[in-house]
């Protein structure tokens, strides 16, 4: 049995969610479905963002802004044939709830609106993901959902489920980060016991790199667990990072999927474990299986002699971060210099930082580099595989390219280049040409 998700673009419009109607039809298997608020359609904004805006408004303004919501909700229960006015009791209760309501409660009513048209066009039964997904406070509690998911969906043959929020221990409506019904559904398809979790999008899948930069990319049919990790980090934004979790733990197999091209293949994300053991095969053997890279970090450069016989320096380094609340990318050293990589903060911080790295741990010299890109080439066939890195250098040195460090994890599935904000698509496009990824 599969638990599947659709996103915003899958629900966008009439057309688009009755094409969802068919892609469920179409498989007895797909009986556990969460979707996504409808996404940008017709020149109309995201569901989720006009909700924001009307939780944003002054309470006694809220019923106005919501307006345009209850016309799009009507638009598309009209155009599938539920008629308009089949929201009509729950989006008055809503309206009627707007000036009361916590800013989560109000932004979340997209998705629960919609696994209602949803549920009532397949005949499903609509669950209320807050019986299903708790919350301690703000804070998602996976211990307590997994037990309370898995009983909630247990007496149901077939269900239609909100994404993207829970509640808490006081009944307050508590939502995921953005695009968080991709967790929703990686909960539920956990709860279910689901062999496959099915992620409807409005892609192919994941890329083997950008393909606004290097535009002969393709798609990767298989991806494991720890490369996928690799990848959301380096901004591959298919799949929200946290999804990967819930189901991770029962070892489900994850579908990228294209609602509006269902017979592509997609991108599968499987357990890392059952990959290297040989049960899944990818189409293209390649070392490398994908490579990918954000900009603008920023990077510390600290020197001071006789470094590494301070006891206690890199963690008095590091605590001057933490004071600061700067989270840290990474840290290549040398014999007497240190470089600490971090996303870019404002110059105050930066200020504040540097001050208080000079107090704690008087260096010889500090500095900051402030337009730095990471490239990440992952891939597990790199394991055990001399002359990557090597290849790597040889080719930036090549294309005239600077590197500004160089780093590889221990568990060699990824190594991470560091380059100049204005060298970064040239490099992406020389590595690529490299690897042929
Ligand atoms: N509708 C929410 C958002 O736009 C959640 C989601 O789509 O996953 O972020």
């Amino acid at each position: 049995m599969k638990a599947v998700k659709f996103g915003g673009t899958s629900m966008s419009t009439a057309d688009s969610i009755l094409s969802v109607k068919q892609i469920i039809e179409s498989d007895a298997e797909r009986r556990f479905i969460v979707v996504s608020a409808p996404g940008k359609a017709n020149g109309e904004d995201k569901v989720t963002d006009m909700l924001v805006a009307v939780a944003g408004e002054r309470p006694n303004l809220r019923a106005g802004k919501f307006a345009p919501v209850c016309a799009r909700f009507e638009k598309i229960c009209d155009g599938v044939g539920l008629g308009a006015s089949f929201l009509k009791e729950d989006l008055s209760a809503i309206e009627k709830m707007l000036q009361d309501a916590s800013r989560d409660y109000i932004v979340s009513r997209g998705e629960y609106l919609c696994a209602k048209i949803l549920a009532a066009l397949l005949g499903y039964e609509f669950v209320d993901a807050a019986k299903l997904i708790k919350f301690s406070g703000n804070t998602y509690d996976d211990g307590y959902t997994e037990s309370v998911c898995a009983l909630g969906l247990s007496r149901c043959r077939a269900a239609v489920i909100p994404g993207f929020y829970g509640s808490n221990g006081n009944g307050d409506i508590v939502t995921f980060s953005r695009g968080g019904s991709d967790i929703s559904g990686a909960i539920v398809a956990r709860a279910v016991g689901a062999g496959l979790y099915e992620n409807f999008t409005d892609v192919d899948g994941f890329m083997t790199c950008d393909p606004r930069t290097v535009p002969h990319a393709s798609v990767i049919d298989i991806l494991t667990y720890n490369e996928l990790r690799e990848l959301a980090y380096m901004g591959a934004n298919v799949l929200h990072p946290e999804s990967i979790f819930p189901v991770r733990k029962a070892n489900i197999p994850i579908h990228i999927l294209n609602t509006f091209n269902p017979s592509a293949s997609g991108t599968k994300i499987v357990p890392t474990e059952e990959f290297l053991s040989g049960k899944y095969e990818r189409t293209k053997k390649m070392p490398i299986t994908a490579i990918a890279g954000r900009q603008h970090f920023f990077s510390l450069h600290i020197d001071k002699s006789m470094m590494n016989s301070e006891v206690g320096f890199v963690r008095r380094v590091l605590s001057c971060f933490e004071r600061l609340g700067i989270a840290i990318e990474h840290i290549p050293s040398g014999i007497d210099s240190m470089t600490v990589v971090f996303s870019a903060v404002d110059q105050k911080t930066v200020n504040a930082l540097i001050k208080a790295v000079q107090d704690e741990v008087k260096p010889d010299h500090i500095s900051l580099t402030t337009d730095v890109a990471l490239i990440a080439i992952v891939g597990h066939g790199m394991k055990s595989r001399p002359g990557t890195a090597a290849r790597a250098i040889n080719r930036l040195s090549t294309a005239g390219i600077n590197l500004r460090m160089i780093d590889q994890g221990a568990s060699e599935i990824n190594i991470i280049l560091g380059v100049s904000d204005d060298d970064f698509e040239r490099a992406l496009v020389a590595l690529n040409g490299e690897f042929e990824v």
